[in-house]
């Protein structure tokens, strides 16, 4: 787009994030009208996706006027009137957050997370909230209290999930970036279920202050955006240090969004590719668009280069004990006193119980009676600290990688999204699908994936990038030179109404 008189290039809803910025720097469009073309979309449709589980409309339009008004008045903020979705477990103040649960439900909230105060500080309007597994435990948006979210790439199949209605609502055009949190996969399953670009930081890099905690010592908030630069800008936005969460990290952010923009070739960069990724269980058509995809940035320019990770075999069950544990504990304050919903009140113990038994799905009380019994006098060595032990041999294995490369390439996912219902019986197959995504997390390190093809069912996979701890830069940059080379990102889901 040039300017207001211009037909437009591209529609509005399909506007990535810097792109939108771009048109509303240049006078071409304003706020509003941006703000309303995506509302105008997701009315249209969020009948069959539902990845948004609130929006207000005159709440949106105010924010957005509020941006057009300070921009018309000089303010000169590169982000101010950019609309995003936030994932329904990070506060905004005055929105609901309810982390996909019916316990929650009717919470707003008193206050912003800081990943939001910033976002708030560089002009962005809170557009609305997306769906997510509730409490973010699941990886398919089954497990929420407001129903699945739909996959924009084909209907029948699942979004992945956690944050399967920030993925989804980004690859259909409902907003050209959202917020999203990853604690075993969640940003970097569903990005590659729906064919878009998802970071999971390192851990300590971003602020998880008034994000609703799932496994403390795994839990990150990041970007889905549909190009690696957009991710870039948003990560950059959010990042750095918070004295209101002593985990995050003093370390000075790095510019990296013209790092991303610039990339184009990956000479100099070693690339490891882990043996025991392409193993068994991996799909014959997600192998082959991994293995196309390392193919294309060898032709960048990389040197590829074999390692191992021996120990991450061992990634799904120490994940499954690690985090149900943490999870037990974090959801303890759900207790009918403190927040949301609230049962049952004749006396006190039953008050208890039973706005714990109407509040929370099957999933999280799997998950909680898990938890528990892994911490239980009697199990906790067994299980809860050999666990531990499991988790620092994972770390170990991408220590010695990395000596060896500055980023390990793989895939996202085992297989490309699955049908709605096909997992959500069988616990531990909806499990192993995170077998990739999981370690990432238990060692701490940075992950992103990048759209690398579709499947011949036409289905999105993912590139996973994943580089050492506080190398988001290496990640972005080898995501973006790869993206730059490459077409799948540009490609969107053909809903009815038109494609975008
Ligand atoms: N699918 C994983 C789980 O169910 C990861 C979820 C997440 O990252 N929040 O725990």
């Amino acid at each position: 787009m040039t300017a207001a008189s211009d037909t437009p290039s591209t529609p509005l809803p399909a506007l990535g994030l810097a792109e939108a910025a771009a048109a509303l720097a240049q006078g071409a469009v304003t706020s509003v009208q941006l703000v309303q073309a995506l509302l105008d979309r997701a009315d249209a449709l969020e009948p069959r996706l539902n990845a948004l589980t609130w929006r207000d409309p005159a709440d949106a339009l105010a924010q957005a006027a509020a941006a057009d008004a300070a921009r018309a008045a000089g303010d000169p903020r590169p982000l101010l009137g950019v609309p995003m979705a936030i994932k329904d477990l990070l506060n905004v103040k005055g929105q609901p957050c309810t982390a996909g649960s019916n316990i929650l439900r009717g919470y707003v909230s008193p206050y912003d997370a800081t990943v939001i105060a910033r976002l708030r500080a560089a002009g962005i309007v809170f557009l609305a909230r997306t769906n997510t597994d509730e409490f973010a435990m699941g990886g398919s948006t089954e497990t929420s209290a407001y129903g699945p979210t739909r996959n924009p790439w084909a209907l029948d199949r699942v979004p992945g999930g956690s944050s399967g209605g920030s993925a989804a609502a980004v690859a259909a055009c409902e907003a050209p970036a959202a917020l999203a949190s990853d604690t075993g996969g969640s940003i970097r399953q569903p990005a590659a279920f729906c064919g878009v670009t998802g970071l999971k930081p390192t851990y300590g890099r971003v602020s998880r202050y008034g994000c609703v905690a799932f496994a403390s010592s795994l839990d990150q908030v990041g970007p889905i955006a549909r190009t690696v630069e957009d991710a870039a800008w948003v990560y950059e936005t959010i990042a750095g240090r918070d004295l209101h969460d002593s985990t995050t990290s003093a370390r000075p952010v790095e510019p990296v969004r013209e790092l991303a923009a610039a990339s184009r070739d990956l000479r100099g960069v070693r690339l490891g590719i882990p043996r025991e990724y392409f193993a068994e269980g991996l799909a014959d058509d997600v192998r082959a668009l991994t293995e196309a995809a390392i193919a294309q940035c060898r032709e960048l320019g990389a040197e590829l280069v074999d390692v191992t990770l021996p120990h991450s075999r061992h990634g799904i069950a120490c994940y499954y004990i690690l985090a149900p544990a943490e999870a037990s504990a974090n959801l303890a304050r759900y207790d009918g006193v403190r927040y949301g919903a609230r049962r049952g009140d004749d006396d006190l113990q039953h008050m208890y119980e039973a706005t714990r038994n109407e509040g929370f799905g099957a999933e999280v009380k799997r998950r909680v009676i898990l938890g528990t019994y892994v911490l239980s006098s009697g199990f906790h060595d067994a299980y809860y600290r050999r666990a531990q032990r499991v988790r620092a041999l994972i770390r170990a294995d991408f220590d010695a990688a990395f000596a060896r490369c500055d980023a390990i390439l793989g895939p996202v996912t085992p297989t490309a999204a699955f049908r709605l219902g096909e997992k959500s019986a069988t616990p531990v197959q909806m499990y192993l699908g995170d077998i990739f995504t999981v370690n990432v997390n238990l060692a701490g390190i940075c992950g992103l994936s990048v759209p690398c093809g579709f499947t011949p069912d036409g289905l999105p996979a993912g590139l996973h990038v994943v580089t050492p701890a506080f190398r988001e830069d290496t990640a972005l940059r080898v995501g973006a030179a790869y993206q730059h080379a490459t077409p799948f990102h540009l490609r969107h889901p053909a809903l009815d109404p038109a494609t975008p």
